[in-house]
């Protein structure tokens, strides 16, 4: 069972306005109501979920507000202690974690386990250890001391989204806590689960009231109200692009920073001297999390002469792959989010398809699974696509990728057409000789360019987008760049 009530100054708040016990029958205004969360896998109500509204953005932003000058006093040591202790928390409760997040965001159970908890753990960990680390060297200018501090921004607003729920949260709480900032997250709303279970596990491991506070709903009733609200310092959001776009908008009125990790359309660039073996692996690890990965290269760009070959190697493995019940061990492509996310990831293809691509795999819903409830949607390959049409330009966020063809031995083709849309998130690269690989990913557009890999990540690296895909760098210092207000005192001799 899960407390799926709003967690505010330290409290589980079923305000008057907001009552998550309160049944679908008062459902009757955005703010005193609750909504009910499906699972992606068959449909199942799992739970209500506290809806909140103008009432509980306030009230969470206040808590934050009232917490922070307790909270940026605490010695960093201090601060570092209460995040090793809440990842020792998330540390004892894997499982529970695990099985909750597959239930809710339909991942698969066996990544969850092994890979994103241990992650969420380790975020916590890393920027722990990290602001004991900080830079706060001295130097001199004339005589005079320069002294340089990473102050606390003040309260801050975390938004998220669905497809790696409690990963990027912590991905966002772990910098904001350590540099001394209060937080206030709001979780998506077809994954509320993991935060409140996060919520609880901070307050065990004693991280003062009001220092972490979540709230539940959605993004246009409690996110809207919490990004315009005047006392909030920071917005760290991931997301789409049309929500950074009205959150930029709110922000900009206040003159508060936002850092946006939004979307992605990134290349797979397959040179005729790379490993064929190793490229196809490439391009079928692109289906995991169902294709729902903002990472994830979903244009595939293979030099003429080995299209026939590698696209055989992908076939053969697209073959094996098995969907199914995220659940099970041998499951390797679960379900999408939700109905209407899969509504518009089949109108995508639709569309490709009426335009006159074709499905070498693929091509719809996963009928069989379909029918027993779930959002299943089958890994799906399509070919002869032109590079101006909207399957090639924009982000489908599903198991949908492109294959396009460079002419032999043109890189600058190939580099034109990786750059041609208008994100620019990451680009992989499967080439035998390291020399192209620096000299194609210098000129590709990207925050992260991975050659003969995909999806290693150090989070001591910086990591976000650039042009669409994202505004500012996370991971590393450029967490507590964005975090804090440096401040420099300069002292005479
Ligand atoms: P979304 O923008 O619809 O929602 C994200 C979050 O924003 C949710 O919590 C939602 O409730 C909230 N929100 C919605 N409207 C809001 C508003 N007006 N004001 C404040 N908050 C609002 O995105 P999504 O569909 O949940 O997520 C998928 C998108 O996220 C994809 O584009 C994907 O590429 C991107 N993504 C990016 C990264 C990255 O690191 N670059 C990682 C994961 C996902």
């Amino acid at each position: 069972p899960v407390d799926t009530r709003h967690w505010i100054g330290g409290e589980r708040i079923a305000s008057a306005a907001t009552s998550a016990t309160a049944s679908a029958s008062t459902a009757t205004s955005a703010a005193t109501a609750t909504f009910t969360d499906h699972s992606p896998i068959d449909g199942t109500p799992l739970a209500e979920i506290a809806r909140g509204g103008a009432d509980e953005a306030r009230a969470a932003v206040g808590a934050a507000r009232d917490a922070f000058p307790g909270w940026a006093a605490t010695p960093p040591g201090e601060r570092a202690r209460l995040l090793h202790a809440v990842a020792d928390g998330v540390e004892a409760r894997i499982e529970d974690l695990a099985v909750v997040e597959t239930a809710d965001n339909g991942a698969l159970l066996r990544s969850h386990r092994r890979g994103v908890m241990p992650r969420v753990v380790h975020n916590l960990r890393h920027f722990a250890d990290r602001l004991l680390a900080l830079a706060h060297d001295d130097f001199e200018t004339r005589g005079h001391t320069n002294h340089v501090s990473w102050d606390p921004a003040g309260p801050a607003v975390l938004i998220t989204p669905w497809n790696a729920p409690l990963m990027l949260a912590s991905w966002k709480i772990a910098p904001a806590l350590a540099a001394g900032n209060t937080v206030v997250l709001k979780p998506a709303e077809w994954t509320p689960l993991t935060a409140s279970l996060f919520a609880d596990i901070a307050h065990e491991a004693g991280l003062p009231a009001g220092v972490l506070n979540v709230v539940q709903g959605y993004g246009a009733e409690v996110g809207e109200a919490l990004v315009a609200d005047p006392d909030v310092r920071r917005i760290s959001f991931t997301g789409s692009v049309p929500t950074a776009r009205r959150i930029a908008a709110t922000a900009g009125a206040h003159l508060v920073p936002c850092s946006f990790e939004l979307g992605g359309k990134s290349p797979l660039l397959v040179f005729a001297d790379a490993d064929p073996q190793l490229a196809a692996d490439l391009a079928v690890e692109q289906f995991d999390n169902a294709g729902q990965v903002c990472l994830a290269a979903t244009r595939i760009l293979v030099e003429e002469s080995v299209r026939d070959v590698f696209l055989g190697h992908v076939l053969d493995r697209v073959a094996k792959l098995t969907q199914g019940d995220p659940r099970d061990e041998a499951t390797d492509v679960g379900p999408n989010i939700h109905p209407r996310h899969v509504e518009r990831v089949d109108g995508f293809v639709r569309r490709a398809l009426d335009a006159g691509a074709k499905a070498v795999t693929g091509g719809g819903r996963n009928t069989e699974l379909t029918e027993r409830g779930g959002n299943y949607y089958l890994p799906t390959l399509l070919t002869d696509v032109a590079q101006d049409s909207e399957i090639v330009q924009e982000e489908v966020f599903g198991p949908v990728l492109t294959l396009q063809t460079f002419p032999d031995g043109d890189e600058d083709e190939a580099v034109r057409l990786a750059n041609d849309t208008r994100f620019g998130l990451a680009a992989t690269l499967a080439t035998g000789d390291r020399e192209r690989a620096a000299r194609v990913g210098a000129r590709l557009v990207a925050g992260t360019v991975w050659v003969n890999c995909f999806f290693v990540r150090d989070l001591s690296a910086p990591f976000g987008g650039s042009r669409a895909s994202g505004i500012g760098r996370e991971g590393g210092d450029w967490s507590f760049d964005f975090y804090c207000d440096l401040k420099n005192t300069v002292t005479a001799p």
